[in-house]
């Protein structure tokens, strides 16, 4: 409803304009995916995330999606040569031309430095949330089996360190059932405890140091998700209106 209401708003005067290049840096579970969903859908622009372009690949059983797959299984991050491949010929498409809005790309600073080569990008909004929502969030993550919408069964009430979480589930109609299509809601093979650890522990490693390199180039935006949905959204129009 709200979000409708921003569609329409934003749609109409298309802030987004000058700043369709937009990354979102963030912990898995930080809310990447269903943030640079909904801006993508705000600014009209495509939203491209490796995760899912990777799930597509393993669907079609040929010997890439069998290589990626064991990466993916096992939580760790698929080699750059095959994920820089993949990305800049994504967005060499035609639709790309308006800008785009990438969900989980780049993960390393050599991803970093393969996108700087082709494109410049307008804006990095880098989400934050403590570790232990993450887990609890992920932990409770469901998605369409058949369009990949995704849905949440844990209601967030939390204080962390002085840091109100206000986290509403973000439930189906009918349980296990998505509202979008009539699929069925799955818990993806990554979303367990032990692997949640070992995607947590390469995203500290390998993709936290974006945060400073994309500082260097002074385009990070700072986004605390603990208030929601339509806050953080709304909060992201305003600070996108301001780079
Ligand atoms: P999340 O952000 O919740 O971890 P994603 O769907 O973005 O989930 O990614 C799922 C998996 O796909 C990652 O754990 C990793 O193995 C792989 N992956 C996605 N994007 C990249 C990337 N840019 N570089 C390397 N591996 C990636
Ligand atoms: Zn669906």
């Amino acid at each position: 409803m709200l979000f409708s209401f921003f569609v329409c708003l934003f749609k109409s005067n298309r802030i987004g304009e000058e700043h369709t290049k937009i990354i979102f840096l963030g912990s898995p579970g930080a809310g990447k995916g269903t943030y640079s969903t909904l801006l993508a859908k705000l600014l009209d622009v495509p939203h491209i995330s490796t995760g899912e372009i990777f799930r597509e690949v393993i669907k079609k059983n040929n010997n890439l999606g069998n290589h990626v797959k064991e990466y993916i299984r096992k939580g760790i991050l698929v080699p750059d040569d095959i994920t820089i491949n993949i990305l800049k010929k994504r967005i060499d498409e035609h639709d790309c031309e308006k800008g785009f809005i990438l969900d989980g790309y780049p993960r390393t600073i050599p991803q970093a430095q393969a996108l700087d080569e082709v494109v410049k990008i307008d804006a990095v909004l880098n989400l934050k949330i403590h570790e232990k929502i993450v887990i609890m969030k992920l932990s409770a993550r469901r998605i369409c089996n058949k369009c990949r919408e995704g849905y949440n069964i844990i209601d967030v009430q939390e204080t962390i360190y002085g840091m109100e979480y206000r986290l509403p589930a973000m439930r189906s109609k009918t349980p296990g059932i998505c509202d979008k299509c009539g699929g069925t809601l799955i818990k993806r093979k990554d979303d367990c405890v032990k692997v949640i650890k070992t995607r947590l522990k390469q995203y500290h490693q390998q993709s936290e140091p974006l945060i400073g390199y994309y500082q260097s180039q002074g385009l990070v935006e700072d986004i605390y998700v603990n208030l929601g949905l339509d806050k953080t959204i709304s909060h992201i129009m305003k600070k996108l209106k301001h780079t």
